[in-house]
């Protein structure tokens, strides 16, 4: 496997096989557990070369967020992508200019909702560092969790809007046993923090069943999700239904409308999100 730290480096390392093999990226901020790891595995199954970035972007946090003091364990994120078949880990020491860049890209209406109102510029952020990192590594598909889906629904309009050369890869949520969605976040969490957070998920479930039982209404969904999260005292920053492609808000399921319920609460000293499908009974009969 190798580690390059540089653009250039990362382009001579896939000089020789690119156009012969295909490549896919999976951009991370590094701090690896087994929702990276399936990315991981879902691009070696598609791929003859699999790329990971570990990049801790400053552009997508806000003056107040834990950049500072987000987890950072390369030796550990080495070895597991050694063990997973990785090829080449790209890990630079930044990927901007003293100051910033001069040019970034700013991303529409889609950041100005759910988590985008919460974290003011952070998509923007997020959306230029993808860039760059595809416009370097230059692969053939990239891969994305679900478990951030704004994030995820952005990235599929940045490469449909900028006509960009690459296919986007959304890969499911990986959840720790007991429901929660593995973040490299949880670690801020204390024992008792832990299992609070649980409920995020458990509010998302309860959306779920009932929409797979008949309930269409969204208010009443959601009326069922804030009742799950208050018994446990969270208030959250959002809980909202929204289409599942456009993010626009939904106030009836609709048979072949594709829904999703997102969820975003402070725990403790950790700003989690989650969410899930809510299908209607029809779509599984
Ligand atoms: P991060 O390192 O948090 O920026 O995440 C890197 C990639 O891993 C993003 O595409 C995330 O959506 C994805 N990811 C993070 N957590 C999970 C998870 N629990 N399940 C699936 N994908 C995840």
């Amino acid at each position: 496997m190798d580690i390059v730290r540089t653009p250039a480096d990362a382009c001579r390392t896939l000089a020789t096989r690119r156009g012969t093999q295909s490549i896919a990226l999976v951009p991370t901020m590094g701090c690896l557990h087994k929702g990276h790891m399936e990315l991981i595995k879902t691009a070696r199954q598609q791929a003859d070369i699999v790329v990971v970035s570990i990049y801790v972007n400053p552009l997508q946090f806000g003056v107040n967020e834990d950049l500072d003091r987000y987890p950072r364990t390369f030796t550990a994120d080495a070895d597991h992508c050694e063990q997973a078949g990785v090829d080449m880990i790209f890990h630079p020491h930044t990927l901007y200019a003293d100051g910033g860049p001069q040019v970034s890209l700013q991303v529409g209406k889609l950041a100005d909702i759910l988590c985008g109102a919460h974290r003011p510029g952070h998509f923007d952020g997020v959306a230029t560092v993808v860039n760059i990192l595809l416009n370097i590594i230059r692969p053939d598909l990239a891969l994305f969790g679900e478990k951030d889906w704004q994030q995820l629904t952005i990235i599929r309009h940045m490469v449909h809007d900028l006509h960009m050369p690459v296919r986007i890869i959304g890969v499911p949520t990986v959840r720790e046993p007991d429901g929660l969605a593995m973040s490299s976040r949880n670690r801020y969490l204390d024992a008792v923090e832990r299992k609070r957070s649980v409920t995020l998920s458990q509010a998302l479930h309860v959306m779920a069943r009932q929409a797979a039982s008949g309930t269409r209404n969204c208010r009443q969904l959601l009326d069922a999700g804030l009742a799950v999260l208050q018994a446990q005292g969270i208030t959250p920053e959002y809980l909202d239904i929204r289409h599942a492609d456009t993010l626009q808000t939904l106030n009836e399921l609709i048979p072949g409308k594709p829904a999703r319920a997102l969820v975003a609460a402070r725990i403790g000293k950790a700003r989690l999100i989650d969410n899930m499908p809510l299908d209607l009974m029809e779509a599984h009969s």
